[in-house]
């Protein structure tokens, strides 16, 4: 096997190193884009439901998780959602907002990635598929790898290999063990954007009772953070999108308060409602804000269902703060199994903000999830991808 001797090698054919790849062989680098699995940018497929969440018209760095809240910033300003909104269009991929400013394929995600195989190609990057990476060595012109397509030498080395999440699409923790290999510290990692397990009996019942249910508003809060979206009942405990954002700010043992009706104010409305139809049932009536399903089981296992003539004012009050203020500890998370991010990763304090160099080994560069930055749910981890392999891509 001869040695290749591309200039630029990256390791990781996902969302940030295809985006890495073409942009650097567009500055006229020879670039070489390995990833051990079988198919490159697996990842973007699975993503948003088939259609992938490509970016988010809101995108701010205050959209990002991370120890050093500053760093992604300028990667952020540089390439922008509206850069990647006009390849998208130059490709003539269709595409809508759902909601929020979250933009998604009409067709499927395999759009976006058809796109960004084909810049790379067009712009001559050499893409290696099931191919590892065996070591990695420091030399006096950059790096040398051992791969099993062989040799590899090359100026600069970049990173971008992911995170933890979804290891039957190729996720390893192979990035933080090159992170450490060069002297990075890697900030504990755990999964984000998750769905919550339930563990407390008559709770998790009533959850796996209610699978597929959800209730459309509802405003959710854990350590100083708010959501207000759908929330869904599963087999196991609690999901959609006001759970998988909160899920990336809660830590084991903390109470997440869940407002069920957060566009009433709910003490007057029980009062009123008890003085315009003191004969209903309180079954009745929740049966009007939720589910038939959900408002038997509330009262079911929560509050007894009675003419609503029959509560006294304190009981009235704690029926509204039960509602209102649901607080739940959930017994943990589904994992990296179904984690849509990792949270956590390599320290951006010792990589440039501005370059993604290693301040630790010139020449080295990380990108993408592998850092410690992760983005609320809506298209901002996609953006992240982008900026970051973007700006990496101006340097190597
Ligand atoms: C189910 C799901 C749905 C998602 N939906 C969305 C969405 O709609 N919008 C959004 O913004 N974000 C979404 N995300 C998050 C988003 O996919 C990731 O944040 C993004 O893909 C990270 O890009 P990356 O290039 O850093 O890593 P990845 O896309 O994970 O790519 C890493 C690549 O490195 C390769 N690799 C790993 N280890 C090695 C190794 N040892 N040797 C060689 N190659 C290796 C992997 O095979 C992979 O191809 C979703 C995530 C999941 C799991």
């Amino acid at each position: 096997m001869q040695t290749l001797t591309p200039e630029v090698t990256i390791i990781g054919a996902g969302a940030a190193g295809l985006m890495c790849a073409f942009s650097a062989a567009l500055r006229g680098r020879k670039v070489l884009l390995l990833d051990h699995a079988n198919k490159a940018g697996k990842k973007i497929l699975m993503s948003g439901g088939g259609r992938c969440n490509f970016t988010n018209l809101y995108t701010e760095p205050a959209n990002f998780l991370s120890t050093n809240p500053h760093f992604c910033k300028s990667a952020l300003a540089r390439y922008t959602q509206w850069d990647f909104i006009e390849l998208v269009s130059r490709h003539g991929v269709p595409y809508h907002e759902k909601k929020l400013g979250q933009l998604f394929c009409d067709n499927k995600s395999s759009d976006i990635l058809a796109m960004l195989l084909d810049e790379c190609a067009q712009a001559g990057v050499d893409l290696r598929l099931d191919t590892t990476v065996e070591t990695i060595e420091k030399t006096e012109a950059g790096y040398a790898l051992q791969t099993g397509i062989g040799a590899v030498h090359c100026q600069s080395l970049v990173i971008a290999t992911g995170g933890l999440s979804i290891p039957t699409l190729g996720a390893t923790g192979f990035g933080y063990q090159i992170a450490r290999q060069f002297g990075h510290g890697v900030l504990p990692t755990r999964a984000g954007l998750v769905p919550f397990t339930i563990t407390e009996p008559t709770l998790k019942a009533m959850c796996s009772e209610l699978s597929g249910t959800s209730v459309e508003d509802c405003l959710v809060s854990c350590n100083g953070q708010s959501f207000r979206e759908n929330i869904l009942f599963t087999h196991r405990g609690l999901s959609g999108p006001a759970i998988l954002q909160i899920s990336s700010y809660w830590q084991p043992g903390d109470v997440v308060h869940i407002d069920l009706l957060p566009h009433l104010d709910l003490g007057e409305w029980l009062t009123t409602q008890q003085q315009e139809r003191p004969n209903g049932e309180l079954r009745t009536l929740l049966g009007e804000v939720f589910t038939r399903k959900l408002a038997g089981l509330l009262c079911e296992h929560w509050f007894a269902s009675k003419p609503l003539k029959q509560y006294t004012a304190p009981e009235l009050e704690a029926i509204a703060t039960q509602l209102g203020d649901w607080q739940l500890v959930p017994a943990g998370t589904e994992g990296y199994r179904t984690a849509e991010v990792t949270l956590g990763g390599v320290d951006t304090r010792e990589v440039s903000s501005k370059t993604m160099e290693s301040q630790k080994s010139p020449g080295l560069y990380f990108i993408g999830e592998v850092l410690d930055v992760s983005g609320h749910l809506g298209g901002f981890n996609f953006q992240w991808a982008w900026a970051s392999g973007f700006a990496a891509a101006q340097y190597v």
